[in-house]
């Protein structure tokens, strides 16, 4: 590996290991994480939750090639304490929030397994692809102990990669908030435009960069005097890796006044009247921010 710029917090690192058809991606999340976090107060439980989720957005989303393409988690409960957690990335923009039975969710103690946190609940995993206007979703039960085993099902199931990730995250005192996170896959012959016949999760030359990878430790990836580039050199330097940063990372949300007047333009006049208080004002709230938005009858009519 040759690099002359280290990637320390909120930009991915992509890496390929050609002999062995393994490519990988790491990432670590702080200031945007503590962005996120600040629109909220969540206790512990459900701040390591969507930290760890927002890291897997972030792995995953980053894969995506064209501009305006979006990658979208969304976690549905099945009677669990947390009730609903969705997830975005698009163009580097990052957001993302959970709803959930405080109480409940007090119980479950500081690490719960997935059916602690959402009983029988699901993950759905969407990729909209900006060029083709494509969009490939796979949904996958929410099993195992943190969300990144919900998702190598997905990649299993859904996608038929052998997939490994690997998600950490933990609250400094100084620092917040911070968690990191790998994707390693393995996309062996054949792969390039043209079907495979059959998967094979035994494949030695797999077998060998998922052992690799299986003794990256929590700690490593949240370890912010460690860079990227040197977990992935810890790793792999055996092998003739190739690194490429990824986009930074930035906490985004569509909401503002303007956007929510041209989604209500839509409505018929006669609904929008009914949204409205006595002020004549619509009040939106954005869940991704926590924040209330009042949109004027008349500047929806002017939006129209
Ligand atoms: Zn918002």
């Amino acid at each position: 590996m040759s690099e002359t710029t280290e990637t320390w917090f909120d930009q991915p690192l992509a890496f390929t290991i050609a002999e062995r058809h393994v490519r990988g991606r790491l990432v670590r999340l702080c200031p945007v994480l503590n962005t996120i976090m600040t629109a909220h107060s969540y206790p512990p439980a459900a701040e390591k939750l969507l930290a760890e989720a927002l890291v897997l957005t972030v792995l995953l989303g980053s894969t995506l090639k064209d501009a305006g393409s979006q990658l979208t988690l969304q976690a549905q409960t099945g009677g669990g304490p947390v009730e609903l957690l969705v997830c975005d990335y698009k163009d580097g923009e990052l957001r993302g929030y959970l709803k959930f039975d405080a109480e409940r969710l007090a119980e479950v103690g500081s690490d719960p397994t997935l059916f602690a946190l959402f009983g029988e609940g699901f993950l759905a995993i969407t990729f909209d692809q900006a060029a083709t206007g494509e969009r490939y979703q796979g949904i996958v039960p929410l099993e195992g102990t943190s969300i990144g085993d919900a998702a190598e099902h997905y990649f299993e199931q859904s996608e038929q990669i052998p997939s490994l990730i690997k998600l950490s995250s933990r609250h400094d005192a100084e620092a917040g908030c911070v968690a990191g996170g790998l994707l390693l896959q393995h996309l062996p012959e054949g792969e390039v435009g043209r079907d495979r016949l059959h998967v094979r999760h035994d494949h030695p030359e797999w077998e060998h960069a998922r052992t690799i990878a299986e003794t990256l430790k929590g700690d490593e990836l949240t370890d912010p005097a460690t860079s990227l580039e040197t977990l992935a050199w810890r790793l792999f330097h055996e092998e003739e890796v190739r690194i490429e940063p990824g986009a930074a990372i930035s906490r985004g949300c569509r909401c503002s006044t303007g956007y929510f007047a041209g989604v209500l333009a839509k409505f018929p006049e006669a609904e929008r009247r009914d949204m409205a208080d006595e002020a004549g004002v619509i009040r939106i709230d954005c869940a991704f921010c926590s924040r209330i938005f009042p949109v004027p009858l008349d500047e929806i009519s002017a939006a129209s």
